[in-house]
């Protein structure tokens, strides 16, 4: 089976700008991922490369394994859910929802009552008659979904659809969405620039930097063996130890990235360590965050926040298994 969505060495430039700079990526049919990486990486470029507002440069995408370039963003099997979710103030939700099936020459009763189908899908049952105003921003961000699924699209795209949501709502959504996904089996591609996010509610990640995909995998994948101290520190928050202490501990003059998690106070036979002086101790509810100076690097630790510690400024080993230490790709 062709996968949903294929870039062949897609490049997008803006003048001078490399927005998108060769990328290869497969997205599978049914497949929740995510566009991960910070401001200007390229993202919403990729997104708007597979609904075809934006033409490549050189390379080609396919949808469904046939080459799309030269298809219509109106003919692909594609919509997007956009950021501002551009609902139209004046209508009812049902016209907002019912108004793509309009515009396709679909009559009144059977716009109506596909709308319905997916005000209920997105739990907006027996809201169609309001405006728009009245709603509640994650009731907007629903609707803005609603828009999108009445066209039955084989691949949605949502470009960082709850970034205008405060915290609770969003990690509420985050569930949601992903629940509604896995029911409706739909292709989709999600843009954000939060980690957490993505590696919560994807079933694959692409990591973008500066126009390419610096790493692609499960969530799990990324998170334990990132390849390169820019994943690391961009997933997460990681120790990145320099080639020479990974040196001392592995014999291997690599940069090496170490999770705080996985570090502990205790040495045991069989584990690495690092012996250090304790500088700073914070309590971060959950754990409690140390940093320990190794003479120049400071490596911290996550450790249960019941734990009684030494006093600051005392001499502590810092002691972690082998497989914690995740050697790196970078140069050294
Ligand atoms: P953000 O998270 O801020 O939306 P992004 O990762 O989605 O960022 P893109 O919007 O894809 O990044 O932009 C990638 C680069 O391409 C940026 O440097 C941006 O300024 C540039 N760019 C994007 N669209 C255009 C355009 N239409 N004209 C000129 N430059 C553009």
């Amino acid at each position: 089976m062709a996968p949903a969505v294929t870039f062949r060495a897609v490049s997008r430039l803006f003048g001078a700008v490399r927005a998108v700079d060769n990328v290869d990526l497969e997205i599978a049919e049914g497949e929740f991922f995510a566009m991960l990486g910070p401001s200007g990486s390229g993202k919403t470029t990729c997104l708007r490369l597979i609904a075809g507002f934006e033409q490549p440069s050189r390379g080609a995408i396919e949808i469904f394994g046939v080459n799309a370039n030269a298809v219509p963003p109106w003919k692909r099997q594609v919509n997007t859910v956009f950021q501002d979710y551009a609902l139209f103030p004046h209508m009812t939700i049902l016209d907002n929802v019912a108004y793509g099936l309009m515009v396709k020459g679909i009559d009144k009763q059977t716009r109506y009552g596909l709308s319905e189908e997916v005000l209920d899908q997105v739990k907006l049952g027996g809201y169609g008659p309001r405006k728009t105003g009245q709603l509640s921003g994650g009731q907007r961000q629903r609707v803005a979904l609603a828009r999108a699924l009445v066209n039955k699209p084989s691949v949605l795209l949502l470009d960082e659809p709850l970034g205008a949501l405060d915290l609770k709502l969003r990690e509420a959504m985050q569930e949601e969405l992903k629940a509604l996904q896995k029911r409706l089996g739909i292709t989709f591609v999600f843009v954000t620039h939060d980690q957490s996010e993505a590696l919560s509610m994807a079933d694959r990640v692409a990591v973008f930097n500066e126009g390419r995909i610096v790493q692609a995998g499960t969530p799990e994948e990324i998170y334990r063996n990132p390849r390169t101290r820019f994943v690391a520190d961009f997933v997460g928050s990681s120790n990145l130890l320099p080639p020479g202490i990974t040196e001392t501990l592995t014999g291997k003059r690599v940069w090496s990235s170490l999770r705080p998690e996985m570090v502990e106070l205790s040495a045991a036979p069989g584990r690495l360590s690092l012996s250090g002086r304790l500088s700073t101790s914070s309590f971060l509810g959950a754990v409690r965050r140390i940093s320990v100076d190794l003479g120049g690097e400071t490596v911290h630790a996550h450790l249960p926040a019941s734990q009684t510690l030494p006093d600051e400024g005392s001499t502590v080993t810092l002691a972690f298994d082998r497989a914690a230490l995740n050697l790196l790709e970078d140069a050294p």
